[in-house]
């Protein structure tokens, strides 16, 4: 499926080919944090597709306990996360599915990291909802 996606200022700009059936919800503390957020949405897109259009993303190589790197990218103005890879010719990209504008017709497949859940996002439909804030 073909997407695109920005930043939340703009400066950032991308499309790519994304694979539907490969978009998770990771729960790991990692996300948490780097998110800032409760979890986090990615979805796989092979390298050769991604395409930035605009702008040059900051970059974090977020070394994981098993030693393994990651390179997050990032607008350096306004903080949108954009995808995580591994650092050096990836061979995919995780993109972070906020930033995406067809976001909304993307479901998720499978939730991981689940033992660092907050123990509410299961219940998440039992929370009182407004429409707007
Ligand atoms: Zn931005
Ligand atoms: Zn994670």
């Amino acid at each position: 499926m073909k997407i695109d996606g920005q930043c939340h200022c703009g400066a950032i700009a991308y499309e790519a080919e994304v694979y539907p059936d490969s978009i998770r919800i990771c729960h790991c503390t990692d996300c948490q944090q780097l998110s800032g957020s409760p979890f986090r949405a990615n979805v796989s897109a092979p390298a050769e597709t991604f395409r930035l259009l605009r702008g040059s993303p900051k970059s974090y190589i977020k070394t994981a306990e098993s030693g393994n790197q990651r390179r997050h990218m990032f607008c350096g103005d306004c903080g949108t996360p954009i995808s995580s890879s591994a650092p050096d010719n990836p061979p995919a990209y995780s993109l972070r599915v906020g930033s995406i504008t067809q976001r909304a017709q993307l479901r998720p497949v499978a939730q991981i990291w689940h033992r660092s859940a907050l123990r509410w996002v299961d219940s998440l439909s039992a929370i009182p909802a407004n429409e707007k804030d």
